[in-house]
């Protein structure tokens, strides 16, 4: 213990003490709560899968430090993944690197690319990372608010427009994104891309929900749109989309040039991580287009399951395009602080979820929020319907 009166955690992260999840997740634990707060599935992802990763470790593949780029046969099954998906031909050697998930690869990004006191634009919500990530490069954030229109949360491109300046350095994009369940269209994709081309722009994309898109959503890499494929860090994970979030198998796309300075923060980060993982994934990537099929469609029933039960409760359900969050507005419940709403929740329906306000800046636009995750087995989500029918109906 220090007696000095100065506080251990420095300026950059006095903000970021402790997050919500943590305090959510432990009142979960105490009151015997359904958790739907933290968006982790309650079920491993293939068996196959899992066997591999068994097998790479009996065999001694990636029980040392594997290559700091990542193993050659993970970049070749990314560069893969990319052309078969999105047409996008990437150079498996000089244009991929494997990251500790695709937190490293965000935290890599920002550090390498990010002078102090540049400006960083972030969608708010936002991706609690990011926030702390911007800051521990000495970066500005400087969010644009997503906003409520016709029942899904919209960018405002003016608004984006206005909130360039001289001090930019890059576009922080979440598509689909959390925790709205927002997918941004190609007419928005494009107008973000000839904003970025125009200002001269970097832009870091996080895609990792990039498997989950449902109804007539598309997802599209902004890398694929003209003049973003020398300007944009594309970064996605296994973790969502195989369902082993704890391997923590991320990765960057882009240019040999920003993959390069990316790779230079991202070797005093971890330096290397997960070796035998990285030889599963390799695997999984490489499943045939049923898996793919089978994991959206399976998501996409648990999407609607919970969403049909929110709205029996009587909250007002965003409609979740991407992702496996849903944002509900608490405001038809007669209610309108998420904060408080959520800390009430466990003990009054025995469910837990996270007030949106955590993930802005404008605490008072996200106030009346609430999210829910849907990557739980059915019979979970139908229990916690249920429970919440119970508590708000009766
Ligand atoms: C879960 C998540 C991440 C983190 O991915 P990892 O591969 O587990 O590090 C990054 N961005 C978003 C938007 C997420 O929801």
């Amino acid at each position: 213990m220090t007696s000095s009166a100065r506080p251990l955690l420095n300026r950059r992260l006095a903000e970021f003490g402790t997050t919500i999840f943590a305090e959510m997740s432990a009142l979960a634990l105490r009151t015997g709560s359904i958790n739907l707060g933290q968006g982790f599935p309650d079920t491993d992802g293939p068996e196959e899968v899992r066997e591999a990763a068994v097998r790479a470790l009996r065999d001694g593949r990636g029980n040392q430090y594997p290559p700091g780029p990542g193993i050659p046969e993970l970049r070749t099954a990314v560069a893969a993944h990319q052309q078969r998906r999105y047409g996008l031909a990437v150079d498996p050697d000089t244009e991929v690197l494997v990251t500790a998930g695709a937190t490293e690869a965000i935290a890599a990004a920002l550090l390498a690319l990010v002078e102090p006191g540049d400006e960083v634009i972030a969608f708010e919500p936002y991706y609690d990372s990011y926030a702390a990530c911007i800051a521990m490069a000495g970066g500005t954030r400087v969010p644009v608010t997503l906003r409520p229109r016709d029942g899904r949360f919209r960018l405002d491109l003016d608004e984006l427009r206005d909130a360039v300046t001289d001090r930019t350095r890059l576009l922080l994009i979440n598509t689909p994104h959390n925790p709205t369940g927002t997918v941004l269209t190609r007419e928005e994709l494009t107008a973000i891309a000839e904003l970025a081309v125009e200002r001269d722009l970097l832009v870091v994309t996080d895609e990792v929900y990039e498997h989950l898109v449902f109804d007539d959503a598309e997802h599209v890499p902004l890398a694929t749109l003209p003049g973003m494929r020398e300007r944009t860090v594309t970064i996605s994970s296994a973790g969502k989309t195989f369902s082993f979030t704890g391997w923590k198998v991320g990765w960057v796309t882009s240019a040999p040039d920003l993959v390069a300075a990316v790779r230079s923060a991202k070797q005093y980060l971890t330096y290397v991580a997960s070796g035998p993982f990285q030889y599963a994934v390799a695997e999984a990537l490489a499943l045939p287009d049923s898996y793919f099929e089978a994991f959206r469609a399976d998501m996409l029933a648990k999407r609607d399951v919970l969403a049909a039960g929110l709205a029996d409760a009587g909250f007002a359900v965003f409609r979740t395009a991407g992702t496996y969050f849903i944002t509900t507005d608490i405001r038809p419940l007669g209610e309108s602080d998420g904060f408080a709403f959520c800390r009430a929740l466990p003990e009054r329906a025995g469910v837990v979820a996270i007030p949106n306000a955590v993930f802005y800046d404008h605490r008072e636009a996200g106030a009346p929020y609430v999210r829910f995750a849907f990557c739980k087995r059915t019979e979970v989500l139908a229990d916690a319907a249920e429970r919440l029918r119970m508590a708000f109906t009766h």
